[in-house]
């Protein structure tokens, strides 16, 4: 069992003030597998005051000393590969498959901030002007549980290219990840303070950060309703915000789609993390006249997927991340059955055998309306909702009809149709016939899903100022 008891602070290990403990727990069987001490304003302080004092050499530092500091962190992330996705696995139950994917995105991060400062210019003209972009200062991370290091790697990678230091406030409950990442980073010689952590509670470390005024930006992922207490605190001293958010991504199949391949495919990809991803495609849009072939499909796909132990190569989905997220995807399934949907598989309840952890079945509803809660609301479990539209037009009505719009998926055999179609969805991600990723195009949500974009150039300039000078 592993204890975490101190925070990172101008480069060094540093024994907390604070000393509220956080037990963490193996959400496959409710193991106990180590405790974090939390730290508190005064730690967070500390932190604070050291990325300040680091700010004032590290902005001023050129794109090449940059660059160096990226290839080193990489280099760090790479040496402890295994350790990293198996302790991702271990504390909060991500599949193998996810979490390998995940530290692949890890090390991806300082790869591509390195290429996209290759070509970014920081001196433009703006007319007659000359715009320089300047470091925004000393930036708030605060990140999720559901790939806590990921969110880690991509904002600081983001932070040093821009020039600037960080203090990051990780999910409590990613403490054991966390303290690997920090030891990565650690050993990759960063200059001191430029990389600060403490580890503790939304209320406490992350309102420090939120509301002191040395912080000059948030760069926050997690969910709507904490993204918005971070925004309306941020205001009072005009902070930056970025803010990466909730989803209920709609997935449409367009008549003339391959159903035997894109139907089974929806069923998967609703699944990935478990579920417990803001991208996931939870709401599955298909045509009315071929529902019924659609739900023999997706009937015969739950059969298929593996709910089980996060470690074995073929599971597809592995416990939620604690008792509590285990019972919100309960409630939501239980409120599926009293809003009327179709129960097509899963349910309420653990899938046999798997009673010790946070096992929830692979469950799809369908009938379902999007006006109901199962289709407005952010499960963020296993749970699949198949809703049917009559035609084209009705589809792309159903897919905005929601306060989000972070990711959505058009399947077509005609892909300049399924551009068109994606074109008129208000999310900031459509992907075309499946799942796709690039990180260098911005990823950031439309309406309630967030603020800003992150990834490439366009997250670059989030971490920037321009400032003209007219001579
Ligand atoms: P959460 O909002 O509960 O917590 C996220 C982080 O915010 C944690 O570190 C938490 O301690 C901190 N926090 C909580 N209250 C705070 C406060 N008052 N001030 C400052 N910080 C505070 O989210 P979660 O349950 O950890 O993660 C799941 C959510 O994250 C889902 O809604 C999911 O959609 C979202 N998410 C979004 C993206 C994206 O890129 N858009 C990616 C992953 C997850």
């Amino acid at each position: 069992m592993k204890r975490i008891e101190q925070a990172y602070i101008n480069g060094e290990f540093a024994i907390l003030h604070g000393t509220e403990v956080f037990d963490l727990i193996n959400p496959s069987n409710h193991e106990k597998i180590g405790e974090v001490v939390l730290g508190d304003e005064t730690d967070t302080q500390k932190a604070i005051a050291a990325a300040k004092e680091a700010f004032k050499t590290f902005s001023k530092t050129t794109i090449e000393e940059r660059i160096e500091i990226l290839k080193n962190l990489k280099k760090a992330v790479e040496n402890r590969e295994e350790e990293l996705i198996e302790t991702m696995i271990l504390e909060y139950g991500g599949t193998r498959q996810f979490c390998t994917a995940g530290f692949q995105n890890m090390v991806g991060a300082f790869e591509h901030m390195i290429e996209t400062l290759r070509d970014f210019e920081f001196e433009r003209k703006a007319g007659k002007t000359l715009v320089q972009m300047t470091p925004i200062g000393v930036v708030g991370i605060i990140t999720p549980w559901n790939s806590s290091n990921g969110f880690i790697c991509s904002k600081f990678a983001t932070a040093v290219a821009a020039g600037c230091t960080v203090v990051v406030k990780p999910s409590e409950m990613s403490a054991l990840q966390t303290q690997i990442i920090v030891e990565c980073f650690h050993e990759a010689g960063l200059p001191k303070g430029i990389f600060n952590v403490v580890n503790g509670l939304g209320n406490v470390v992350g309102n420090e950060i939120v509301s002191h005024p040395d912080i000059a930006k948030i760069s926050f992922t997690g969910s709507t309703q904490t993204g918005k207490m971070i925004a309306k605190g941020a205001v009072d001293s005009m902070k930056r915000v970025t803010l990466e958010l909730g989803g209920k991504s709609p997935n449409i199949i367009l008549d003339d789609a391959d159903f035997t391949q894109a139907i089974p495919q929806a069923v998967f990809g609703a699944y990935m993390n478990s579920g417990q991803a803001c991208i996931a495609p939870t709401r599955l849009l298909v045509p009315q006249s071929r529902l019924e072939e659609v739900n023999k499909i997706a009937k015969e796909t739950a059969l298929q997927v593996v709910v089980g132990n996060p470690t074995n190569e073929n599971t597809n989905v592995g416990p939620m991340v604690s008792e509590k997220q285990y019972e919100r995807v309960q409630s939501y399934i239980q409120l599926g059955l009293e809003e009327g949907a179709d129960l097509l598989a899963g349910g309420i309840g653990k899938p046999e055998g798997l009673e010790d952890g946070n096992f929830v079945k692979a469950t799809i509803f369908t009938n379902v309306r999007n006006d109901m809660r199962i289709a407005q609301e952010e499960i963020f479990g296993p749970v699949l909702s198949i809703i049917a539209y009559e035609n084209e037009e009705e589809a792309i009505a159903i897919a905005n009809d929601t306060p989000y719009g972070l990711a959505a998926y058009v399947t077509s055999s005609d892909e300049s149709r399924a551009i068109r179609v994606a074109s008129q969805i208000e999310a900031g991600r459509v992907c075309v016939n499946g799942f796709k990723h690039d990180p260098l195009a911005p990823f950031g949500g439309f309406k309630q899903s967030g603020i800003g974009r992150e990834f490439g150039a366009f997250g670059l300039e989030e971490y920037l100022e321009p400032k003209s000078i007219l001579v």
